[in-house]
């Protein structure tokens, strides 16, 4: 295990002063595991599967831990998730949004959702295109049962710092003009934008990112993805 506080002590605020929250990606660890980094100061947590999510939920839950989901999401694992979960960082296409939507109905809840991006267009990747989004945002604020409450990005698996510098400067940019054009808006409320992980956190926040997810730096390596 990592130094936890020693790495929560260096993250502090983006260029723009907005506090930097950091999730903890806690795919493949324990329940245990989770809940000895939260009492560390880790304020939330994010899983990539529904079965780990479900299977976790409980202890995470007991603990009072904000319990989110950051994984590639099939429409037919939405139901598992409504009710239980934070926010849905993840949305990244239309059917899973109208699915979010419905269940979220019928439940009688909001959903707080982030859609996600796919910031170097990669095809073995999830995620809008960056010129997609408005219209993503428009179509997502026309739904009952979802509240936008910002972005996330995945970037790039690549150590070229220009190249990711330059990603994460669109994608705030995008970030900001939305959140301006739909400011007092009932359900698109802009206060997150989710970029950057263990290898490329800080490039982020040197671009406005507010919010980092941390795997490795947090729990240690993992066995498998
Ligand atoms: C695993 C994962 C992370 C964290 O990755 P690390 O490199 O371990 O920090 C962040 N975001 C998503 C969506 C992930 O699946």
């Amino acid at each position: 295990m990592c130094e936890v506080q020693s790495v929560l002590e260096k993250i502090t605020v983006n260029p723009q002063g907005e506090k930097v929250t950091v999730l903890g990606a806690s795919k493949t660890r324990t329940a245990e595991e989770i809940i000895a980094v939260y009492r560390k100061g880790v304020t939330v947590m994010g899983e990539n599967r529904a079965q780990e999510f479900t299977a976790k939920y409980d202890a995470v839950h007991l603990e009072g831990i904000p319990y989110r989901f950051i994984g590639r999401l099939q429409t037919n694992k939405v139901k598992y998730l409504i009710g239980k979960v934070d926010m849905i960082e993840s949305v990244d296409r239309d059917d899973v949004l109208l699915e979010i939507s419905k269940r979220s109905v019928k439940a009688g809840v909001t959903t707080r959702i982030l859609l996600e991006i796919n910031g170097g267009n990669e095809e073995s990747k999830g995620g809008y295109a960056l010129a997609e989004i408005p219209e993503a945002v428009k179509y997502a604020s026309s739904l009952p049962g979802v509240q936008v409450c910002g972005l996330m990005a995945v970037l790039p698996d690549t150590e070229n710092v220009a190249e990711l510098t330059e990603i994460c400067k669109s994608v705030r940019k995008t970030y900001d003009e939305i959140k301006t054009a739909y400011e007092g808006a009932e359900n698109v409320c802009f206060t997150t934008l989710s970029m950057g992980m263990s290898g490329d956190y800080e490039i982020a926040i040197a671009c406005g990112s507010n919010e980092i997810r941390l795997g490795r730096i947090l729990f240690g390596e993992r066995n498998y993805v």
